[in-house]
């Protein structure tokens, strides 16, 4: 696994050689495990804005020991855009994945302020509600873009079928993209072809690049994708015809 953020930042630039628009992060002390860094954080968004044109996608996602205040730090780096969670689980045996309404609405409150375009993290078909009633209070700006988080402990399973029930439940305006956690990330991938959503792909979701071998790097499951979509008649965009897509209003060359 890329680790340290100068090995982020060049599997990101890899990535996006192979055809990635956006590059979701998160960061990782020395032994792989997930940490909470903001430190790390800056230097992952600068290296990679300073060498492509990708969208930096920050998580603000919740690791102990740090606080749920922590979560909006990143905020201040002003990514293009960061991953929204959309309701509390308990994720798996881990214990309970706080996302309460009061911590929802402050994160969206945040997001406005910051200028930063939040990816809602769906991990049950319920939680699409969540998203529709703060949309209703004029707390976020369309397009809107779902992320179905499918296949993690406590959170919805990867089934073709759930998908489509996910994908008629959203809003108009809307983006998706579809996660399968583990061995389902290649099928959910393709569905999000086929289906018109957006795949995603990567370390955080799947390390194998099929049974019994692992991927090389991020780019070679990205380049897969990228084969699959243009097979399927889905052309792929460029980080810039995605901000399009995305009403993001950011000028960025390469
Ligand atoms: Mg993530």
């Amino acid at each position: 696994l890329p680790c340290t953020p100068a090995e982020i930042v060049v599997s990101a630039i890899e990535a996006w050689h192979e055809g990635a628009s956006i590059a979701h992060c998160h960061t990782r002390g020395a032994n792989g495990e997930r940490i909470y860094d903001k430190t790390m954080f800056t230097e992952i968004k600068a290296g990679i804005e300073s060498q492509t044109d990708l969208i930096v996608n920050l998580t603000t996602s919740y690791y102990p020991p740090m606080t749920q205040d922590q979560r909006f730090e990143v905020l201040e780096l002003q990514p293009e855009m960061a991953s929204f969670n959309s309701g509390s689980l308990n994720f798996g045996d881990l214990g309970i994945y706080e996302n309460s309404p009061a911590f929802m609405k402050k994160m969206a409150e945040q997001m406005l302020e910051y200028n930063v375009r939040p990816e809602f993290e769906i991990f049950d078909v319920g939680q699409i509600g969540n998203i529709t009633r703060l949309i209703e209070q004029g707390l976020f700006k369309p397009p809107y873009l779902f992320q179905f988080v499918m296949g993690p402990k406590g959170a919805m399973p990867a089934d073709a079928e759930l998908l489509s029930l996910a994908v008629r439940m959203l809003p108009p305006q809307s983006q998706w993209l579809a996660i399968g956690v583990g061995r389902k990330q290649l099928e959910m991938n393709a569905l999000s072809i086929l289906w018109g959503g957006h795949p995603r792909t990567g370390f955080e979701d799947n390390v194998f690049y099929q049974k019994g071998e692992i991927a090389t790097s991020n780019a070679q499951l990205v380049a897969r994708v990228k084969r699959l979509a243009l097979e399927l008649g889905r052309p792929v965009a460029t980080p810039t015809q995605a901000r399009a897509m995305l009403g993001l209003t950011t000028q960025k060359t390469a």
